[in-house]
């Protein structure tokens, strides 16, 4: 399923023209207009999921193992030191475009982006509340 006023489904179609680094029958993979560093790209699916609680298992498991391949392509090609793999859902969780995507954030020593969380320290009480929380 496509959804016409998305401009992702747009992109990944080729509808709009966008710096192409990958493309096969269920994805392309673009450049970030945005990067947080030197080739910040996105995976798309070509198909319109709002985020990773309507993208199918299967398609979700084969977004991760493109994340793979063009990861290996990024240490290869741009020489980077490191590579974030962030995936948004929800404005509170900082998504902005509601298609499903992954970034591909090629980490360089130094680069002066700041992508990782400020870490809280909970009582083990609190802990173990959220743990059982999650398993009943
Ligand atoms: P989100 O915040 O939803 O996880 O990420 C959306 C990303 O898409 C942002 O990093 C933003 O720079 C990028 N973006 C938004 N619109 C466009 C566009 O039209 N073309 C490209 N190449 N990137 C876009
Ligand atoms: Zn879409």
């Amino acid at each position: 399923m496509k959804d016409e006023n998305c401009i992702f489904c747009k992109i990944a179609n080729g509808e709009i023209p966008s710096n192409t680094i990958y493309e096969d029958d269920l994805f392309r993979v673009i450049l970030d207009n945005g990067p947080a560093t030197r080739g910040h790209a996105l995976i798309l699916p070509k198909q319109h999921y709002a985020d990773l609680y309507e993208i199918d298992e299967d398609t979700a498991a084969a977004a991760m193992k493109l994340a793979r391949k063009m990861a290996l392509i990024m240490r290869d090609k741009l020489n980077c030191d490191g590579l974030n793999v962030v995936q948004n859902n929800g404005s509170s969780a900082g998504q902005t475009v509601r298609h499903f995507h992954v970034h591909l954030i090629p980490r360089y020593e130094n680069d002066g982006q700041h992508i990782l969380w400020k870490p809280t320290s909970p009582s083990a009480d609190e802990l173990k509340a959220v743990r059982d929380e999650l398993n009943r």
